[in-house]
């Protein structure tokens, strides 16, 4: 991968529209939890894409939370992603769903992954719970 000389100007790869210094960055450093479900389904999009999976588990509820994650280079690329719907989620919910679909390429191969995630709030964190993927 080319090294960007400035990546603070990068696009968040989350497709926010928004620099990833000011979108997932603070989330995936630690610096600053995710204040809304989206906001944490848009950080785990772009951990998925790092392989960060100590992120991944961090912010993955401890009842669902699998005791490890491997992310090996498996040759799948993220493309995008697309959120589709909201319900809660927000800053003064504890629960929420979001909707969305990821594009990837595998193999020369597209394909997309449509998910219903739902994400709970506990103390002042939000956690992916599980989802239900069509
Ligand atoms: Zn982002």
């Amino acid at each position: 991968m080319a090294k960007n000389p400035n990546p603070s100007a990068e696009l968040c790869p989350c497709d926010s529209g928004r620099r990833f210094s000011a979108c997932c960055a603070p989330c995936l450093t630690g610096a600053s939890a995710a204040p809304t479900a989206a906001a944490l389904m848009r950080s785990r999009y772009c951990a998925y894409i790092r392989r960060d999976a100590a992120y991944l588990l961090r912010t993955w509820h401890p009842s669902t939370r699998p005791e490890t994650l491997e992310l090996e280079d498996d040759g799948l690329r993220w493309l995008g992603l697309k959120i589709l719907k909201q319900s809660g989620g927000g800053v003064d919910d504890s629960s929420g769903t979001v909707e969305f679909v990821a594009r990837y390429k595998v193999g020369g191969k597209a394909g997309r992954m449509h998910e219903i995630s739902r994400f709970v709030r506990e103390d002042g964190a939000w956690y992916y719970m599980d989802g239900e993927v069509s």
